[in-house]
């Protein structure tokens, strides 16, 4: 599928201090669009980056038909651009749009509209450490009709932001507070599609975590509220007995690219892996034990996020005198580093974005 190109005419000053860029505050200078229509995916363009116009009573607006991928194109030393496990991102998506009913996109035709976009606006990724171009791909079902029913028009885009570290405080260990009023996901739910809906239901808790000085919550499971799940954009593992302990995957749980890289770099290097239901008990236990040593979130916007401090109802435990613990540290490093081509990609994860002509 030719994806026709129309370049912008006023480009945007470019941020100048990649220091202060943050998460995803700025956008390119470009987008890509395409519209399913009929059936089909029709039109699929690049355009200089700009709003959307949308009858009021489209779906998404109502009824929060929805999903979105975030992944990450990366500065390589030699001048190029990088991109990681894209098209887990394109299968992935395709997953959600299943479980939200809205229609599957090409694999193929995602990742080219990625490719092609992040080659246009290649002056955007920033080079210094930590730093990366942003990918936000977006499905909304539009429309003009109320009913409470799937739609039959689609809009896909993809947006791209020079982003910084994903927390103010950089890479500093966070506070994490577990969550035991609300739930995030139950059995035969959205949980595992990546939908907006999602992240709006899961708000009102953050929020109030957030008032008291906690970064995130970790969310437990929907029916007893006693086994761990994740934390808002990230998977959680913890560190237990030398092994890396994680919630198993299922319909509560997003099934991160992160996550799995992670895991697959344990296995290789020998460190025990351990997925199932993880009693938060079991793991306040572990800790009196002294053999939970750390625990870390996985999500595409930190990569690897320390936590220093956990607390459940009353009792707050320190982990790892509230510094980056050795084996997150190693996973941080060895991801970025193949994330980076600064190390061996032993399972292709990563390619370089093409430099397209014209
Ligand atoms: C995106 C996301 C993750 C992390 O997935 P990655 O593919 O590693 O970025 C984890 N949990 C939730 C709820 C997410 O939306």
């Amino acid at each position: 599928m030719d994806i026709a190109i129309t370049k912008t005419q006023e480009p945007k000053i470019k941020p100048t201090d990649e220091s202060t860029l943050g998460f995803a505050r700025t956008f390119s200078d470009h987008m890509f669009i395409t519209e399913y229509e009929e059936g089909q995916w029709q039109n699929p363009r690049i355009v200089p980056y700009q709003k959307l116009s949308l009858d009021p009573a489209s779906p998404v607006f109502h009824y929060a038909q929805e999903i979105f991928e975030g992944a990450k194109a990366y500065s390589l030393d030699n001048g190029e651009v990088g991109l990681f496990r894209i098209e887990d991102n394109a299968r992935r998506m395709n997953r959600s749009a299943d479980r939200m009913c809205m229609p599957a996109i090409d694999v193929d035709l995602q990742v080219e509209a990625i490719r092609r976009l992040v080659d246009l606006d290649r002056d955007w990724v920033p080079t210094s450490e930590g730093t990366s171009l942003y990918l936000r791909p977006t499905m909304i079902a539009d429309g003009t009709s109320l009913g409470a029913h799937t739609a039959s028009r689609f809009i896909y885009f993809v947006i791209a932001s020079p982003t910084g570290s994903y927390y103010q405080q950089g890479s500093k260990p966070i506070r994490i507070r577990i969550e035991t009023r609300h739930v995030r996901a139950v059995k035969g739910g959205v949980g595992r599609a990546k939908t907006g809906g999602n992240y709006a239901a899961s708000f009102k808790a953050s929020s109030n975590a957030k008032g008291e000085g906690f970064n995130e919550v970790l969310w437990l499971d929907g029916r007893t509220q006693s086994y761990v799940q994740e934390v808002g954009a990230m998977n959680m593992m913890f560190v237990v007995d030398g092994r890396i302990v994680t919630s198993e995957l299922g319909d509560t749980i997003l099934p991160g690219i992160t996550r799995d890289s992670v895991l697959t770099l344990a296995r290789e290097k020998g460190i025990g892996v351990e997925e199932g239901k993880i009693a938060v008990a079991e793991l306040y236990d572990a800790y009196d034990k002294g053999l939970l040593t750390e625990a870390f979130g996985t999500g595409t916007a930190a990569v690897i996020s320390p936590v220093g401090e956990l607390t459940w109802n009353d009792r707050t435990i320190v982990l790892n005198n509230n510094e980056m613990g050795p084996i997150s540290e190693m996973f941080y490093t060895e991801l970025v580093g193949i994330q980076r081509q600064r190390l061996p990609d032993t399972h292709g994860w990563t390619s370089v974005v093409p430099r397209y002509r014209g």
